[in-house]
């Protein structure tokens, strides 16, 4: 059983900081984490964002090491009635579908309740990717509701910056927040930083579907603030129907979290599934005049240490250059690629795409997108494939 109890919320020593916590046991399990604790940390000043009188801010994270250890979950206190029973009877069976490591488990609450705030704020978080980009530009420059303007940008520290215990990690986290934050200062939002150790608890095998759970459980933290929460979406509707299988136990956005997000939600606080409506080339293209956009877009993997600048050479990289170039628009974004590398390296990658438009959305947007431009890219007469490595004539 795994059992998670003792919730509190306190300044931690050095003054600046607020931590919510709970203390997590593994009883009968064998289960060597480097921690016997779950926490989130916020500035001093926004504590009061914190809810600390449920354990919703714990509940998936607590739920999804017990369906990959295959033990009951055992909280002592109360949580949402809502996300319980989206978890016990949707959220549990998606993610036994995503992932052959889950298994359904037994969960034991105290009971339920709902936590007192009624927060105003109106968030998604800031990474300065494409589909985080798209939803500022959508839901604040673009929407003029106040019930659904974005009002307050996020980043969280849950495994998206790599290993907890990577001394890099906190340096790649640094570097990200310090872009977040200029955006947030160009936008006049506010931007709000959790630190957790929710990725102290990843497993190779299991860091993609923990690390979307952490960040849904970010987001339930702050129910004292936060009544509404975009969560950018990586892809398109007609991507998830076309690709949405073969995404099983890879990619959680393709595969279910179209379906899986509007279910974690609780009495006070809704997350909204934001950008499957459009293709990600579309996105791409709705920016592309965008001043913030061309300063600050960033969608690099390869991200090392603390130079943030995109490398040009990983796949996200190179999948939005050349989505830029068949738009005639990746000059204007000389100043976050290295677009004259990219010119001459440029063609093996455009054979790839055709070469794997069948298997991924990603790639067939890019050759439907080619079409509708009529840009060229290679053809079957000047590349072939040559022991499974695409080789141009
Ligand atoms: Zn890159």
């Amino acid at each position: 059983m795994i059992e998670i109890s003792g919730l509190r919320k306190y300044a931690v020593a050095n003054g600046k900081g607020i931590r919510l916590e709970a203390d997590i046991k593994f009883v009968d399990v064998y289960a060597a984490y480097p921690a016997d604790t779950l926490y989130l940390e916020i500035r001093q000043d926004y504590g009061a964002m914190f809810s600390d009188d449920t354990y919703d801010a714990f509940f998936l994270v607590g739920l999804h090491l017990a369906m990959y250890h295959k033990t009951p979950l055992k909280i002592r206190g109360n949580v949402s009635k809502k996300l319980f029973k989206n978890a016990q009877w949707y959220i549990q069976k998606i993610l036994c579908d995503f992932s052959d490591l889950l298994a359904p488990v037994e969960v034991i609450v105290d009971g339920y309740a709902t936590t007192k705030g009624n927060g105003l704020l109106i968030g998604t978080g800031i990474s300065c990717g494409v589909d985080s980009l798209s939803t500022v530009q959508d839901r604040f420059v673009k929407e003029t509701d106040p019930d659904y303007r974005i009002n307050s940008l996020f980043i969280f520290n849950c495994g998206s910056h790599g290993k907890y215990d990577s001394p890099d990690t906190q340096i790649v986290f640094g570097s990200r927040v310090r872009r977040a934050i200029a955006v947030a200062n160009e936008l006049n939002l506010p931007l709000i930083v959790i630190d957790t150790n929710f990725h102290s608890f990843r497993r190779e095998d299991n860091k993609v579907t923990l690390l979307f759970l952490s960040m849904y459980s970010c987001v339930l933290s702050l129910q004292n603030a936060v009544k509404r929460y975009y969560i950018p979406s990586g892809c398109s509707y007609q991507g998830i129907k076309d690709y949405g299988d073969r995404a099983h136990h890879n990619d959680l956005a393709t595969a279910c979290d179209s379906y899986l997000i509007p279910l974690i939600q609780t009495e006070r606080t809704e997350l909204i599934v934001d950008g499957c409506q459009r293709r990600r080339v579309d996105k791409i293209a709705a920016m592309t005049d965008w001043d913030v956009a061309r300063k600050y877009l960033n969608v690099c993997l390869l991200q090392k240490g603390a130079d943030s600048t995109n490398c040009g050479k990983c796949s996200k990289c190179l999948r939005t250059m050349l989505a830029l170039e068949i738009m005639g628009k990746l000059d204007d974004f000389a100043a976050v690629f290295p677009v004259e590398e990219y010119r001459k390296e440029s063609l093996m990658y455009k054979a790839h795409v055709l070469e794997n438009a069948d298997t991924e959305t990603f790639y067939r947007e890019l050759v439907d997108l080619a079409a509708e431009k009529n840009f060229a890219m290679p053809t079957k007469k000047t590349c072939y494939v040559l022991n499974g490595q695409v080789v141009v004539m």
